[in-house]
């Protein structure tokens, strides 16, 4: 384990999710998935060799992978976040491709639907558990979102509380990048699953509030770490969770107001990630964080030390080929494979 968690240092890792085809009215555009992380797609105006694109990422999970082997194949990163990495997990995609799915899970989960949320701070409780004769470690967490540039807490109860919550520019490596969102000890995962509830209905609020879909939002679930050994040694680590505002492409012609301003942000923002993590997988010296909200925020867990996991969610029907081949170029261009 040691030596697959010092390989995913530094590197960027990239997954692939398909979701299951919802309409039989349009061709499905999966036209193989390799147990190699490979995947080709087909253009449905054009369905023979010409139409094929091949991608390849670290791994690949069809539309009946589980929630379970999804979240198997990202327990060992988010274990090392015990071991004082940090780590950052990023679902992207357009919308309806299946993001929240995979970060949160359906609407009103059961446990066998749980996202890699839930997942994640379970099993980080059950290793802190398994190691408290060595180790006592306490778990906080904070859930905020970005919308339109502006970062907001998701956890606080008090509805007077500012909207523009400010990020601490200099990270020092054990400071909280945002130091006015609320921080809630977590011990249990009922007590993570309270704290969900209260984010996802603040979410909803301001969706409602501004006219939006959550879809036109970034939401950032932040899990610290505090862990104190029997010698007085400390460990201090944060996994962040994001579920990225819909990376679809908005026709400018067909959107004004509030909708174009929405568009440009969200554009803005999620081109900045890419720049990011294409400047970290070339190992530039020169990473432009400061670009965005979003990267700025999460700096202290891209690049560096930390390790990065991105889901590119991707839709199978054929009318989402543009944009599905949008997320896979944009995908591929943050895999280090
Ligand atoms: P996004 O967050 O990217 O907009 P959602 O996660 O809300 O997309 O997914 C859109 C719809 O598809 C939801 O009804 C969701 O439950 C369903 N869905 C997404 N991925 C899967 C999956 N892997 N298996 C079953 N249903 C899925
Ligand atoms: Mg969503």
């Amino acid at each position: 384990l040691y030596n697959m968690v010092q390989d995913l240092k530094g590197n960027i890792r990239v997954y692939c999710r398909i979701r299951p085809a919802f309409r039989s009215d349009t061709k499905n555009v999966i036209d193989y998935i390799g147990e190699d992380g490979s995947l080709v797609v087909l253009d449905p105006s054009k369905p023979n060799k010409d139409g094929k694109k091949l991608f390849q990422f670290n791994r690949v999970f069809g539309p009946t992978a589980t929630q379970e082997e999804v979240f198997g194949d990202t327990q060992p990163l988010i274990r090392s976040v015990m071991d004082g990495y940090n780590v950052c997990i990023f679902a992207y995609g357009q919308t309806g491709s299946g993001k929240t799915h995979t970060m949160c899970g359906p609407v009103g989960a059961s446990r066998k639907e749980m996202g890699i949320n839930y997942l994640a701070l379970n099993d980080l409780f059950d290793l802190s558990n398994s190691r408290k004769d060595v180790l006592k470690y306490e778990i906080f967490v904070q859930m905020v979102e970005i919308y339109n540039e502006q970062v907001r807490d998701l956890l606080t109860t008090d509805s007077t509380s500012s909207n523009k919550l400010e990020i601490r520019s200099c990270t020092s490596e054990n400071g909280l990048s945002l130091p006015d969102a609320t921080i809630h000890p977590v011990k249990s995962t009922t007590d993570v699953l309270n704290l969900m509830k209260t984010g996802q209905v603040n979410r909803a609020v301001s969706s409602t509030a501004l006219n939006n879909q959550s879809s036109r939002s970034h939401s950032i679930l932040t899990v610290h770490v505090h862990g104190k050994d029997v010698n007085g040694g400390t460990i201090r680590s944060c996994l962040h969770l994001v579920d990225l505002a819909g990376s679809e492409r908005v026709d400018k012609s067909e959107v004004t107001g509030e909708g174009l301003k929405e568009a440009q942000h969200i554009n803005k923002s999620l081109s900045c990630l890419g720049d990011v993590i294409t400047a970290l997988s070339q190992k530039n010296s020169y990473i432009p964080y400061r670009n965005s909200k979003l990267t700025l925020l999460l700096q202290n867990s891209l690049g560096g030390n930390a390790k990065t996991l991105m889901f590119a969610h991707v839709s199978p029907e054929g009318d989402s080929f543009g944009e599905t081949v949008s997320t896979l170029k944009f995908a591929q261009r943050a895999s280090t494979v």
